[in-house]
């Protein structure tokens, strides 16, 4: 159903096999006239390939030649016509319903609706999903019970009806609704002086239409394979970081970061130094193999090499004045000597960094 035009029930993805040869014929019977004048000397019907298109034609649509052959969308009518019959014969009666609903002007009006956040006319992914489910009748959910105790098919049209839920309409409207809209929609024409307005209104309709359907579809859903959740993340440190990145690249946005901090980065925190950058907590990337930091890094020329190199030490003051190479030495042999004072270290009762703050 999808390759049906919108007016005909579908959503207007045409396949190219469908309109190829309406397009073609429609285009040599409009050439024509203009091939006899340019070459006089040919017969009526040379256009290359005309032959074998109308046989092809005349195979799938016998006898049926449009009374104005030069207009592509009066072949194209036939054709779906054709396609309509062959395709669609439902045998049972909710089907044929559904198909004439879809096929009355109104029923449309959404799909033709420009999608726009600003004017309200853009529905959610979700909604848009299970309305165009609903249209082209295919499984909008999985099998469930509802609320009231019904079983619901794939079909997710149980909604729709459900006592705990509404009733709503696949689009159409009564006779009094459309005589409504219709002087509504004339007086807003005459009065705004644009003449879609009424066309504007009509979609507005059709939108709250479906949103009405959507939401009816999925409320009494206990399992709704379609909803994406809501996920709340606590930390905005590497772990959270990295899981909000995760999530946010596999399609899921409804996210939400909770950061007790005041800055982001948790454990990891750089900060402005001596006209560089110091790192007050991680600054190592441990292990090559199975490290997301190394993937992600190891092209960038950011890493050195992955052993350890105490040789090459400088320190600065918290002026940011550089230490000579004799003082550097100094502190590093006396660093050295506490980091690896086991005995020392394995009876202190404390962080490590408080360790080495005490000696
Ligand atoms: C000095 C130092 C040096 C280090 N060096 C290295 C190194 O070289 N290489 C290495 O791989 N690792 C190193 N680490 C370890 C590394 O920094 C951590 O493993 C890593 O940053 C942990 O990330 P995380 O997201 O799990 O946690 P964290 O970075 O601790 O982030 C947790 C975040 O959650 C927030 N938070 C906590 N509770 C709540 C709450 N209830 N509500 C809201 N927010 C909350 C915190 O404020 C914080 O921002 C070092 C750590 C330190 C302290």
């Amino acid at each position: 159903m999808t390759s049906l035009p919108i007016k005909s029930g579908g959503l207007g993805i045409r396949k190219v096999a469908d309109i190829a040869l309406p397009a073609f014929l429609a285009s040599t019977f409009g050439v024509h006239d203009l091939v006899n004048l340019i070459c006089p000397s040919l017969d009526e019907g040379t256009v290359h390939l005309e032959k074998e298109a109308t046989e092809i034609w005349n195979e799938l649509n016998p006898s049926n030649i449009p009374t104005i052959p030069t207009y592509q969308r009066n072949w194209d009518i036939i054709n779906i016509q054709r396609i309509n019959v062959n395709t669609f014969t439902f045998d049972s009666f909710t089907e044929i319903a559904r198909l004439k609903a879809l096929q009355l002007s109104e029923s449309d009006a959404w799909l033709q609706a420009f999608p726009s956040s600003n004017i309200g006319t853009l529905m959610d992914n979700t909604s848009f999903r299970v309305c165009v489910a609903l249209r082209i009748g295919s499984p909008v959910c999985r099998p469930y019970n509802c609320i009231c105790g019904a079983q619901v098919s794939v079909d997710g049209r149980y909604g729709l009806h459900c006592g705990k839920g509404s009733v709503e309409t696949f689009g159409p409207w009564s006779k009094e609704a459309q005589d409504l809209v219709h002087t509504i929609g004339t007086n807003l024409n005459q009065i705004s002086g644009d003449s879609r307005s009424k066309q504007f209104l009509t979609q507005r309709i059709s939108l709250a239409i479906q949103r009405g359907n959507a939401a009816c579809s999925l409320h009494l859903q206990k399992t709704v394979i379609m909803r994406k959740p809501r996920v709340l993340i606590v930390g905005a440190g590497a772990a959270g970081i990295a899981a909000t990145a995760r999530l946010l690249e596999n399609g899921f946005n409804d996210i939400i970061v909770l950061e007790a901090g005041t800055r982001i980065g948790g454990r990891i925190h750089s900060v402005n130094f001596a006209g560089g950058v110091a790192e007050l907590g991680a600054q190592w990337c441990h292990g090559e193999k199975g490290n997301i930091v190394n993937d992600l890094v190891k092209n960038l020329n950011l890493l050195s090499p992955s052993s350890n190199s105490y040789d090459d030490f400088t320190f600065y003051q918290s002026s940011g004045k550089l230490l000579s190479r004799n003082v550097t030495d100094k502190l590093l042999k006396i660093a050295f000597e506490i980091s690896y004072d086991d005995g020392a270290l394995s009876n202190f009762n404390g962080s490590f960094g408080g360790y080495f703050a005490e000696r």
